[in-house]
């Protein structure tokens, strides 16, 4: 879910892209505005993604996305330069190297610069894990991930397992990233454990690929 306890203001002057009544939410305050200023809180990759699509859809607006980091930094040069190509060609400003430190029913405060007036702020400045791992005395990590063995279970309570977002899954190169390619196959491989479990048999290590070998799900064959 979004962190909305990010700085003051988000909860309650911010839309996000947590839901997609959430999202409807949004795309309807778009269509009322007409014209105006959006801005887009957020220079990764849902930012970005948000930004260029509300301008792509709303010639009328304004959109300015604002960001600690150059769009797509963490990818190749030519990723990066493709990116500003098209938000320069979808008439987004990108504001970048700063932080916003509020946002305030009228726009955003910047630390160290001016304030950026907004009819509609939308925030994809990061997200956070539920607090109810941690809370039922699950061993987490310091962004409240459930840590895992190999097998996906948590290292605390082996009689539970965690996927998706949800997990901190180690793996050679760090923690397997939360997107939907490593959670699906997390949630397979989980599902498949469970069932060989019921069967008397151990579960296996997660390979840790994005997609199980041999195609989507055909690991669920390992649960017999
Ligand atoms: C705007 C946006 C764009 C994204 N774009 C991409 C993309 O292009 N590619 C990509 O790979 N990933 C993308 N992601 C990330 C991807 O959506 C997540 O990594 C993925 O959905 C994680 O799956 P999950 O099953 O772990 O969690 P979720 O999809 O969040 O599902 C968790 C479910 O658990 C339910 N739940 C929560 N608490 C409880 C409870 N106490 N009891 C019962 N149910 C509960 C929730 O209602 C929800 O249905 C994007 C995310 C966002 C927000």
């Amino acid at each position: 879910m979004t962190d909305t306890a990010a700085v003051p203001g988000v909860e309650e002057h911010a839309y996000t892209l947590d839901s997609p009544s959430g999202a409807t939410t949004l795309a309807d305050r778009l269509t009322r505005l007409g014209t105006g200023r959006v801005v887009v809180v957020g220079s990764g990759l849902t930012g970005v993604e948000a930004a260029a699509e509300i301008a792509d859809r709303h010639p009328g607006l304004g959109v300015t996305l604002v960001g600690r980091q150059d769009p797509g930094a963490s990818m190749s040069p030519k990723v990066r330069a493709y990116l500003r190509a098209a938000l320069t060609r979808l008439g987004v400003q990108v504001v970048t190297g700063t932080a916003v430190s509020r946002v305030r029913p009228d726009g955003v405060e910047l630390a160290g610069a001016e304030a950026l007036a907004a009819d509609v702020v939308l925030w994809t400045g990061g997200t956070r894990v539920a607090p109810l791992a941690a809370a039922a005395g699950l061993t987490v990590d310091d962004r409240g991930r459930v840590v895992t063995d190999p097998t996906l279970r948590s290292v605390s309570h082996p009689e539970v397992y965690a996927v998706g977002d949800a997990a901190a899954v180690r793996q050679g190169y760090g923690v397997l990233h939360g997107t939907c390619q490593s959670g699906m196959p997390t949630g397979v491989h989980a599902a498949v454990s469970i069932a060989r479990t019921l069967r008397g048999r151990q579960p296996r290590p997660s390979s840790g690929a994005f997609w199980p070998r041999g195609g989507r799900f055909t690991r669920l064959r390992d649960a017999r």
